[in-house]
């Protein structure tokens, strides 16, 4: 692989996160941004909407790259909104009005039928050579909003294995949830690829 790998996001935050896994496992890599052509991401599923942007950096630049794409998948929706979270509600991309939508959607499923995930996914494109990560962060839906942190769906999902009482990622610390999240688990899986290659 080549000495540098181009990172397909435009979401600073991500950038940081993408720049301290790899420096941590690949410090002779270095991590580039990408500003070429956005490709439409048409994508049904999280991997291939994440190979859709991680290949159109890769032609662009030459170089290998990475990108991501993630979401929430409710068993009861049968996995959606999936790909289709950040406009569940409409191309307008509102996260109030998505989980509004959403909860509106599961009211009358009761638990133990609430269940639920967040669902991160990587790709690294190196020319030909394609590798995909997961991960899941599983849980449950809220019945109703709680919690001022995070974003999007957090407010409305409840991740299980945590200690009681049941808290919404929205009332997670940004550390607790940076270390448990279906991000975290997906850049472990990154890490161990990384390291591979
Ligand atoms: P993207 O991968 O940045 O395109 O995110 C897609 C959408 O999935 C976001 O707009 C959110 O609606 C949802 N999503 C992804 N990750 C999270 C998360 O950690 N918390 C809440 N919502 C998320």
């Amino acid at each position: 692989m080549s000495d540098r790998i181009v990172l397909a996001t435009h979401n600073a935050h991500k950038v940081e996160e993408f720049h301290a896994i790899v420096a941590t496992v690949r410090p002779d890599l270095e991590v580039v941004g990408y500003d070429g052509p956005e490709p439409i991401e048409d994508g049904i599923t999280f991997r291939e909407n994440a190979l859709i942007k991680a290949r159109a950096a890769a032609a662009h630049t030459g170089l290998p790259a990475l990108a991501d794409d993630s979401g929430i998948c409710v068993d009861a929706l049968g996995g959606a909104p999936g790909a289709f979270s950040a406009y569940w509600a409409g191309h307008r991309k509102d996260a109030a009005a998505n989980t509004a939508l959403l909860l509106d959607q599961l009211s009358d499923i009761a638990d133990p039928r609430r269940t639920a995930q967040f669902v991160s996914v990587i790709a690294l494109v190196d020319g030909d050579t394609e590798h995909v990560v997961e991960g899941v962060w599983p849980g449950r839906l809220a019945t109703e909003a709680a919690g001022a942190g995070g974003f999007g769906y957090d407010p409305v999902f409840i991740p299980d294995e945590q200690p009681d009482p049941a808290r919404t990622v929205a009332e997670f610390s940004a550390a607790e949830k940076n270390a448990a999240s279906h991000r975290a688990r997906a850049f472990a899986a990154l890490t161990d690829l990384l390291r591979s290659l």
